[in-house]
């Protein structure tokens, strides 16, 4: 394989830029010609296109954000855009492409590549919400939960100077480990995701125990897919005792420098791609299950859905009361 191209498209995440360097870097040590694609697959249909070097990708291993910017791009949906996009690959002779991304992505990829036999594709799972089955975590999913602790710990200050209890959203769109996993890593007072829904439904009765046993303030962690934090706050604050405040986080979570653990998982994951991009794999996407390096098949991050850990969520729920 002479030349591949790098994209990043849909929503972003911290680690992002790791994988882009990870993957150049390591292309380049196999004398493999790289090009980057602006703006994900919009750069591809617009002939957005320029060669990486090595200058380009020197320190940005640690920068949020994705330097070959990101977007959505509707007229991928449709075969003649996806036609004159891997024309404008060909003429640079590029042969292969890694999609940083989410399954959004993927299903643009293996639309791509089954019309374009001759361009090769690897996907590498990019994104907050570690909703992709296939792989433990996605690039961005630990940054955006130490952005949760961090915020935890500041609303936890308040909530408590005032003894209020506090309903935090946080993103997942219909998933809810990002809520999960920081009520276990920041000791949350109730938890609410999509794949479970209102199981604790006596979320009340449960704050107004407790506070009658001297605790302070409560910090309730709603997953954006179950549902507004504000909708839930309202319908609840009759009930409890003391008084409501509702914190969404938003975009926040998307962004920063990323963890120790996301910057590891995209190093390993973007020279992977390339790899096995060189050994002619196609239409796959990569990932670490038990700390393996894992492919799997695009089509297996849409149909399969990543199942929440029971037992995980029995803990959260057990030490949240
Ligand atoms: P994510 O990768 O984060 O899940 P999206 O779902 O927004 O993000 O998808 C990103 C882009 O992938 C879309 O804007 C579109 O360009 C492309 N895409 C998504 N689904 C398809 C599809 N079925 N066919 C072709 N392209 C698609």
């Amino acid at each position: 394989m002479k030349s591949i191209a790098i994209l990043t498209s849909g929503g972003d995440s911290p680690g992002m830029n790791t994988a882009i360097r990870a993957a150049a870097k390591y292309a380049f040590s196999k004398g493999v010609k790289v090009f980057g694609i602006r703006r994900g697959y919009t750069g591809m249909l617009n002939d957005d296109i320029f060669e990486i070097e090595p200058k380009d990708v020197s320190g940005i291993i640690d920068r949020g954000g994705t330097m070959l910017l990101t977007a959505r791009c509707m007229e991928f949906h449709e075969a003649k855009h996806r036609q004159i996009a891997a024309d404008n690959l060909r003429k640079r002779e590029i042969e292969g492409v890694v999609v940083i991304g989410g399954d959004g992505s993927y299903r643009g990829a293996k639309n791509l590549s089954d019309e374009h036999p001759d361009i090769k594709i690897v996907g590498i799972p990019g994104t907050i919400d570690n909703d992709i089955a296939g792989t433990d975590n996605t690039i961005g999913f630990d940054t955006a939960l130490n952005t949760v602790l961090e915020a935890i710990a500041k609303i936890r200050d308040t909530a408590t100077s005032h003894e209020r209890t506090y309903f935090l959203e946080v993103m997942g769109r219909g998933s809810g480990e990002l809520a999960l996993y920081s009520c276990l890593a920041g000791g949350g007072d109730g938890l609410f995701i999509p794949e479970k829904g209102f199981a604790m439904n006596d979320l009340a009765d449960v704050i107004n125990t407790r506070r009658k046993k001297g605790k302070l303030s409560d910090l309730v962690i709603i997953s954006e897919g179950t549902g507004s934090a504000t909708e839930i706050a309202e319908r609840l604050k009759n009930k409890i005792n003391s008084s409501v405040r509702v914190t969404i986080l938003g975009h926040v979570q998307r962004g920063g420098s990323p963890s120790a653990m996301d910057r590891i998982l995209a190093t390993k994951l973007g020279a992977f791609a390339i790899e096995e991009l060189i050994n002619g794999k196609d239409g796959i996407m990569v990932g670490i299950e038990s700390n393996k390096l894992t492919t799997y098949p695009l089509s297996y991050s849409w149909e399969n859905k990543k199942v929440i850990d029971d037992k995980d969520y029995e803990l959260a729920i057990t030490l949240a009361k």
